[in-house]
């Protein structure tokens, strides 16, 4: 692993990039990060300590956040002013511009307040709405924690590895996607999914929209227990998983699909009686499949120390059928 921060000097966060990219002026491009070599799926590309971190920040922030922010940014300037500030802000608003445009959330699981930390490596990962690599805050990483950034693709030597900045945002259209990253970020996204013109992103679109169409239905069906109702909502799970797949989206989004299934075929175990044991066998077979795949998944988005992982495995124990 590689150390990319002076070690040497006091309360500077810690980086390890292990050596797989640089930062460098891309052709055509700002700065961006360069893959120094082939990086398989499910390597961890980068964990870093935060800079500075604000406890329960509001959007929009309140007084209370931007006197914090100030403060925090008077402390860490010179690290923190370098950082990428859009527009030609005020003195006074810039600290704020900066703050947003750069923090990340760092709730590693819904216990504990929630805070913004802001990441000096991480902050110089370009966006993509089809992003190579998926980045977490791991709190049982280390003493403080780490943002962490998986591969969730394999990545070649010399491809830019890339991050979506709105993780949970891989529902809305491109026209949607376009004003909240103009809103937050104040640029334009040119990633082959924001491309109009090209077969991929024609195909995007259509299956961005399909892709809503179907999570608001099945957060409707949840509760119908009628067995077509139940049939269909399989359905729309499995339409859903095709789709996110299609599109290149291995996220959590992905991986919770592949619990709504694990959780169906559970359901369907628990509703056959006992002397149907090939029914049985057939529907417990699945539903382990559905939850490893899940698993999988996270285990590439988060690493096997979050506790995103250790619940999923407790639920994956709990399931009847296994
Ligand atoms: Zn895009």
């Amino acid at each position: 692993m590689e150390r990319i921060n002076n070690p040497g000097v006091p309360n500077m966060p810690v980086a390890l990039n292990m050596g797989l990219f640089d930062i460098r002026t891309l052709p055509g491009r700002n700065k961006g990060s360069e893959a120094l070599r082939d990086i398989p799926k499910g390597t961890l590309v980068l964990a870093e300590e935060a800079l500075f971190s604000i406890p329960n920040v509001h959007d929009p922030l309140t007084q209370d956040d931007e006197t914090e922010i100030r403060a925090q940014a008077t402390i860490h300037r010179t690290e923190f002013d370098k950082l990428y500030c859009h527009g030609r802000p005020t003195k006074a608003q810039a600290p704020l511009k900066r703050f947003v445009a750069n923090s990340y959330q760092m709730d590693g699981d819904a216990e504990g307040p929630s805070r913004r930390g802001i990441f000096l490596k991480a902050s110089q990962l370009n966006h993509s709405c089809v992003p190579n690599a998926y980045f977490d805050f791991n709190e049982k990483f280390g003493p403080q924690g780490h943002l962490t950034v998986y591969a969730i693709h394999d990545i070649r030597l010399g491809q830019e590895i890339v991050i979506n900045y709105r993780q949970g945002d891989c529902y809305k259209t491109r026209p949607e996607r376009k004003q909240i990253l103009k809103d937050a970020y104040e640029f334009t996204c040119t990633c082959r999914a924001c491309e109009p013109n090209t077969p991929f992103g024609r195909g995007s679109e259509g299956r961005r929209i399909e892709m809503a169409t179907l999570e608001t239905r099945i957060k409707d069906n949840k509760n119908s227990y009628g067995p077509r109702e139940q049939d269909q909502r399989r359905q729309d799970i499995q339409k859903l998983i095709d789709l996110l797949e299609e599109e290149g989206l291995l996220n959590p989004q992905l991986a919770k699909n592949y619990r709504r299934l694990a959780k169906y075929w559970n359901e369907k175990w628990l509703q056959t009686g006992t002397g149907a044991t090939d029914f049985r066998r057939g529907f417990s077979e699945k539903a382990m499949e559905a939850a490893r795949k899940g698993l999988d998944l996270e285990l590439t988005c988060f690493g096997s120390s979050s506790c995103r992982v250790t619940q999923t495995l407790k639920w994956l124990c709990g399931l009847e059928c296994k």
